[in-house]
Formats: C-alpha cells, sequence, structure tokens
C-alpha cells in the first residue's frame, strides 16, 4: 500500500524531516490518533500523564477555574488555586519547606532555584558564590542556565561556546554501574564524596553557591536512584562548606517513584531547594514550582527591603494551572494512588525482569523504571525497540545515547491488565528488533 503524502508540518518540530502521528483525543492510559489507532502510554511522555488521560476532576477544576479567573500577575495579585496549592505541597512534605514558587517549565523552575540560592548567599552578605556543582549525564533543563547545570554531550554541543563557566561537574550517582573493585554502597558513596570535596577545594568553598542534582537520575541515564547515604553526606558536605543543596525533582518527583518527593525514598534527607514539574499537575496545565526550605526563605525575607529579588515570569503562579494542579494532588490522595504506585511498579519490574531478552538491568523505583539492554559493546537496540513499540501500539521514552535503554513511567492509574499489555507489546518489540538483527 502507498501511504498517503502527509501535508508538510506547519510546526517547527524537533525533527524536520520526521512525520509525526496526530494525537486527537486521551482516555486513561491510551491516546488515539487521528487514524483511530490507540497507543498505550508507557512513559507518559517523559513521565507526566501522572493520571493518565481524560480525568474528569481535572478538567472540571480547570472549567470551573477558568470561568472564576484564568489569569492575575503576580506582580499585583495571588490567587486561591496557587495559595491552596503551596500550602498543600507544603503541608505534605514533612515540615521540610516552608514556600512554594510556580512556575510554568522545568527549565524555569532549575533557573529560578539557581538564582535563588545566588539571592540567599547575597543576603547572606556572600556575593563571592557564584559556582555551581553539578553532574556529568544530568539533565535540568534546555534554556541556557539549565543547559549549562546538566551535563548531556547531545544536547549541549551545538550550545557549548554559550553556556555558562559558572558550572562544574563531578561524576553521576550510578552505583550498578560505576563501583568498582567490589566496593560496596558505603565505600562508593565516599570516593563520590571526596570527589565533591576535591572539586570544592580547587574552587574554593567560599565560592561554591549550591550543589544540584537529580534525586533520581531520569531523561540521561533511566532511572537511577540516589543512594540514601549519599544524599545524607551530601547534605552534611554542602552545610560544611555553607553551600546549598538542591534537588531536582522535575522528572522523579511528584510521586512517581512511590512517594511524594523522591527524596523520601532514599532514606529521607531534605535538599534546602526543589524543583518540582512534571507530575504536578499531570500534563493538563503547563506547571512547574520550587519549594523552599525555611533557612533560605527567612535570610532572603529578611533582607527583602534593600535586596529585592529581582526575577520574575508572566505566567509564574498562573491560577489556571494551579487549580489543575490542585485537582491532581488531591486526586493522588484520595485514590491512595501513591501505594498504587508501589503496588504497579513492583509489578512492571518484576514482568521485566523476568522476560525481558538480552537484558543487562531493570532498575528503578515505583512507576519510574528503565530497562538496560545487553548488546555487544558500542551496539544500541534501545531506539529500535522504542520505535516498534510505537508501531505497535506503545510509547516508551528512549534514554540518551549514553546507555541502551527505553523509560517505563506509566500512568498511576494503570490497572493490572494495562501492565500486562503493555509488557506483553514491549516483549514483541523487542522480539521483533531481535529478529531484525539476525536477520541482518
Ligand atoms: N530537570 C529535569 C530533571 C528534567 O527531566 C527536565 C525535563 O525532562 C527538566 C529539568 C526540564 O523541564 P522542561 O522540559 O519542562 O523545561
Amino acid at each position: 500500500m502507498i501511504a498517503e503524502p502527509q501535508p508538510p508540518s506547519a510546526i517547527f518540530h524537533r525533527s524536520l524531516t520526521k512525520t509525526y502521528p496526530t494525537a486527537t483525543t486521551g482516555q486513561g492510559v491510551y491516546i488515539t490518533q487521528s487514524d483511530g489507532s490507540k497507543i498505550l502510554d508507557g512513559s507518559c511522555g517523559a513521565a507526566v500523564s501522572c493520571l493518565g488521560h481524560g480525568h474528569q476532576a481535572v478538567i472540571e477544576a480547570i472549567t470551573e477555574q477558568a470561568r472564576q479567573l484564568s489569569f492575575a500577575h503576580t506582580s499585583f495579585f495571588t490567587s486561591d488555586p496557587a495559595e491552596e496549592l503551596a500550602s498543600l505541597l507544603i503541608k505534605s512534605s514533612d515540615g521540610r519547606f516552608s514556600t512554594c514558587m510556580f512556575l510554568s517549565s522545568g527549565s524555569e523552575a532549575v533557573e529560578s532555584a539557581l538564582k535563588i540560592a545566588r539571592q540567599y548567599h547575597l543576603s547572606k552578605g556572600e556575593p563571592r558564590r557564584t559556582n555551581f556543582i553539578a553532574r556529568r549525564s544530568a539533565y535540568h533543563g534546555n534554556t541556557l542556565g539549565a543547559l549549562s547545570a546538566g551535563f548531556n554531550p547531545s544536547r549541549r554541543e551545538a550550545f557549548e561556546p554559550m553556556l555558562s563557566p559558572a558550572f562544574h561537574h563531578v561524576s553521576p550517582c550510578f552505583f550498578s554501574r560505576d563501583a568498582i573493585d567490589g566496593e560496596d554502597e558505603d565505600e562508593y558513596t565516599d570516593r563520590l564524596m571526596r570527589e565533591y570535596e576535591d572539586k570544592f577545594l580547587a574552587l574554593g568553598p567560599e565560592t561554591v553557591a549550591a550543589v544540584i542534582i537529580e534525586t533520581v537520575g531520569g531523561a540521561t541515564l533511566g532511572a537511577v536512584p540516589g543512594l540514601p547515604k549519599y544524599l545524607s553526606s551530601l547534605l552534611e558536605l554542602c552545610d560544611r562548606h555553607g553551600a546549598l543543596l538542591i534537588y531536582d525533582e522535575v522528572m522523579c518527583g511528584m510521586g512517581r517513584v512511590g512517594t511524594l518527593h523522591a527524596w523520601q525514598a532514599l532514606g529521607g534527607t531534605p535538599p534546602d531547594l526543589q524543583t518540582i514539574r512534571k507530575g504536578l499537575a499531570a500534563g493538563y496545565q503547563p506547571l512547574s514550582g520550587i519549594l523552599i526550605g525555611s533557612k533560605v526563605h527567612d535570610a532572603i525575607r529578611e533582607i527583602q527591603a534593600t535586596l529585592p529579588f529581582v526575577s520574575g515570569h508572566t505566567y509564574q503562579g498562573h491560577p489556571l494551572a494551579c487549580a489543575a494542579a490542585l485537582a491532581v494532588q488531591k486526586t493522588i490522595v484520595r485514590d491512595d494512588l501513591l501505594s498504587k504506585v508501589r503496588r504497579m511498579g513492583g509489578l512492571l519490574s518484576q514482568r521485566l525482569r523476568d522476560s525481558t531478552p538480552c537484558l543487562k538491568e531493570v532498575r528503578g523505583m515505583g512507576l519510574f523504571l528503565a530497562v538496560e539492554f545487553s548488546t555487544q559493546p558500542g551496539a544500541h537496540m534501545a531506539s529500535d525497540v522504542a520505535a516498534t513499540c510505537m508501531k505497535n501500539g506503545l510509547a516508551v521514552y528512549l534514554c540518551s545515547s549514553a546507555v541502551d535503554a527505553v523509560l517505563f513511567a506509566p500512568p498511576f492509574i494503570i490497572t493490572e491488565a494495562e501492565v500486562d499489555q503493555l509488557v506483553s507489546i514491549f516483549l514483541t518489540s523487542v522480539e521483533e528488533v531481535l529478529q531484525d538483527l539476525r536477520d541482518k
């Protein structure tokens, strides 16, 4: 059959040569395409649509808020949904945060968290603190500051000359891959802490504003959880040197790993600042946030009259987006979805572990799981697997070329039968790719 010629797209897509299918409707864990076929949303795009599609309570909350008030600029007003959402997030965070700022994208949240860290040190009379320590293989967003913080070579390459020299990188925390000479978790952590210490000393500890890490590494390496001792040792090290600790939970946070915040499942060490985003409004509206601990908030507030925080975005604290997020977060609590994430995550991870051929590792937590393949050195099958899954009716997220891995992050509402369907399409697709490789 000869394919229908497609009209040229008016959208400046990521790929300007590829033809993208049109998504028309969504219900539950499925997205329907314009030809009527359904795709199981196995990764919620990039860990976004945690309540699935077409959720009535969220749609009604957005509609109701739109009737009342769609927008009020935060230079002039606050709004009920923004206040209520901030209070709910603060109350449910074990008393670790005292305020919250809402923005639109994850990159904006990262940029603003970096600026808040800088503002904190200015307010403490330490203007020399301009350096940031981040990790190789991290992804923190695509705006120039966030891209400078991250270290995904293929995303940085074209823009390298425009990136900030204020960012310095150390090794990621990837115990299952990087532990050497039989190191246990404690010895591995101690080695990484010595690397941080050396970096602090090389830069001059009095020049370091903050360390920023993804609590569970996401887009680049695929669902790599931080170790509990790593997080507590890093906070201790930052405190000792007067630097702040920032967790970027844009991808792994808001329930994705089975607790509201990923650090709560990793020993409970809280950061000074934390970004949140993808599951916050579950894709029903673009919303991100920064959770701010009292140490930072109080210091900035104290000197507010002489040193105001001069940074903001027009759509920050958007009432419609906050109303959507409030409905999402209330639904997660009401329907006890975090327990479901843990239960379904356990099931999915077990099924993938039991039956994936060429398996190197299934890693991750809750419904944030990566499958890494074990192929010949240098060979990659993950991109073919992701493309074949899509052809067969399952969307999975392709990790960076640093690993031969795909990421699963299905909606929290996924049922056991849908987990079975997801695994079945995935295994059929892996088999197809392996058969193609054998035929070559
Ligand atoms: N930080 C992390 C950990 C991310 O995974 C992402 C996006 O994937 C971002 C920041 C950037 O978020 P956004 O794409 O909303 O700007």
